[in-house]
């Protein structure tokens, strides 16, 4: 049976924090965020090897992906952006065997909560100790002119 990912309606889902590329997904990289002026702080940190995202200064919700615009608990306007420790603990893994007609890689699929966000966020592995409850670390990887983000063991 084939998995079908109808892209139109991830989009209409998610209109503007996600960006999809045929290179990223097959790269393993479900997804990542939009390069707009508001995401400016989110790609600068990622230049400098850093994460960062949205914090209300309302009711002082992290938010991933980030919304710089409003607080999508509060809807406050007013956001400061917060860097996050680059080091969560894996909740749930999947190793993607038989990908999608298009995709030519088979890749490991982790959800991990990081640190101090206290939210789960999936992402792409690269190791070799994948299991639940495993601490993992944020690598930086360069696709498709892309700065992405990728799991991996902390040693
Ligand atoms: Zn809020």
């Amino acid at each position: 049976m084939k998995f079908m990912i109808n892209f139109n309606k991830l989009i209409k889902v998610f209109p503007y924090r996600y960006i999809m590329s045929n290179e990223l997904f097959q790269a393993g990289i479900p997804y990542t965020i939009e390069k707009s002026k508001n995401m400016e702080p989110y790609w600068d940190a990622l230049k400098s090897g850093k994460f960062q995202t949205t914090e209300c200064t309302k009711c002082d919700e992290i938010h991933y992906p980030p919304s710089p615009i409003m607080c999508p608990k509060c809807y406050n306007t007013v956001m400061n952006w917060t860097e996050i420790p680059l080091e969560g603990s894996i909740i749930t893994y999947t190793f993607v065997t038989s990908p999608p007609e298009g995709f030519f890689t088979h890749y490991s699929l982790v959800s991990v909560m990081m640190d101090k966000l206290e939210k789960p966020i999936l992402g792409r592995f690269i190791g070799d100790k994948i299991d639940i409850g495993n601490r993992v670390k944020i690598e930086f990887h360069t696709i498709d002119d892309t700065i992405l983000m990728v799991f991996t063991n902390i040693n």
